[in-house]
């Protein structure tokens, strides 16, 4: 079977200097919040091109404690897109605000038009969550124009788009902060759970420093309010440091695998993302197709695991009994039944590659 993912394979040429990282920080007596977060914190600001970086302990909590930094709090609206597995919305209820559901297009990515009129339908938009899905950068430019003569706050969702450039601009370098996860599955990720919160605005990066920390302003004085505890431990943040420098190379290899199906795929049924460019780190390979459950089902049968990335929108979750029902975001409901994403990491072999498009490529046609 050629998998979706194989963490195993990509750590493995790292073992020994991971190893080795463990034993020193199991030895230095310090192991959350310590030196190694500070340096890696620095780090990844640096190659980011932003001022500040927020280690915390995941993505979800990099969302949620972005928004608080730019002030969301109950009662507030939150645009927010609806087909990014409630990463967005989770992190939105969290801050006890309200999830304004904005359609994508075709690519998955928010749709400026849509959250323009959307926008106009409430009193107190507050903020706007810009998910670059599936790695590539949204129309974050034009989306932060609108923003900033609105005086809306925007907040990037990075978990998957490390590196992405535009304009000689990274992922979370456009918008007033920006929420990074390093769980492992991540174009850069840790071997356990891991965030950040980026800021270009320094004043912003003071207040995530103690809301991560019980808004503490000094140590036991609850100052700002808001504040959980969401810290980075040192062992993560030191293999995220050591990780750092590859991440640029895991990109390419995951650019060359799409730009391969890209190439190779030739099938009237099946839709290919766009992308390709340095806006593009290509975390998955996303297609469509509206025979997607045929399609799994032919390619698990020629040895291809596939995922669906992803299968409800928030709108329609469980949890929220019905309460948008009367909602309806035709885009993200379509392609919520047809995208499937085909195996896309850095360590799939030029043989696995090509067996994914040949089995692509032998689907039956209608
Ligand atoms: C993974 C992910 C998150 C959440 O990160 P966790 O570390 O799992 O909490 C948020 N947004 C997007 C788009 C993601 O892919």
């Amino acid at each position: 079977m050629i998998p979706i993912n194989a963490l195993g394979r990509h750590i493995a040429p790292l073992q020994n200097e991971l190893a080795r990282i463990a034993a020193e920080v199991i030895g230095s007596g310090h192991y959350v919040l310590g030196p190694g977060v500070r340096a890696f914190e620095q780090a990844f600001a640096a190659w980011c091109g932003v001022a500040e970086a927020v280690g915390v302990a995941n993505g979800t909590d990099a969302l949620e404690l972005a928004l608080k930094a730019v002030g969301v709090g109950p009662g507030d609206r939150v645009a927010v897109v609806p087909n990014a597995a409630m990463y967005g919305t989770s992190a939105v209820l969290a801050c006890g605000a309200e999830p304004l559901f904005v359609d994508v297009d075709a690519e998955g990515r928010i749709d400026p038009a849509a959250l323009r009129e959307r926008a106009l339908a409430v009193d107190r938009l507050k903020a706007v969550i810009v998910t670059h899905l599936y790695g590539r950068l949204a129309a974050i430019e034009t989306i932060v124009d609108w923003a900033a003569a609105q005086g809306v706050a925007v907040v990037e969702d990075c978990a998957q788009a490390h590196g992405a450039m535009r304009g000689g601009r990274r992922a979370g370098a456009f918008g007033d902060v920006a929420a990074f996860s390093f769980y492992p599955t991540k174009n850069l990720g840790a071997l356990g759970d891991g965030g950040a919160v980026l800021s270009r605005r320094p004043e912003l990066a003071a207040r995530l420093r103690p809301l991560r920390q019980y808004g503490w302003s000094a140590k036991y004085h609850n100052a700002l309010p808001g504040g959980r505890n969401s810290r980075l431990d040192e062992l993560q943040a030191r293999f995220l440091h050591a990780m750092l420098p590859r991440l640029e190379g895991w990109n390419a290899r995951r650019r060359a695998i799409a730009q391969a199906y890209r190439a190779g795929i030739r099938h009237p049924d099946l839709r290919l993302p766009e992308g390709g460019g340095e806006d593009d780190v290509a975390h998955l390979f996303v297609l469509r197709c509206e025979r997607r459950d045929a399609l799994a089902a032919h390619l698990h049968g020629l040895g291809v695991q596939t995922d669906i990335h992803y299968p409800l929108p928030d709108h329609r979750q469980p949890c929220f009994a019905g309460r948008y029902q009367a909602l309806q975001l035709p885009m993200a409901e379509r392609l919520a039944r047809e995208v499937l994403s085909l195996p896309c990491f850095p360590e799939l072999d030029d043989a696995e590659v090509e067996a994914v498009i040949a089995a692509c490529n032998a689907f039956p046609e209608t």
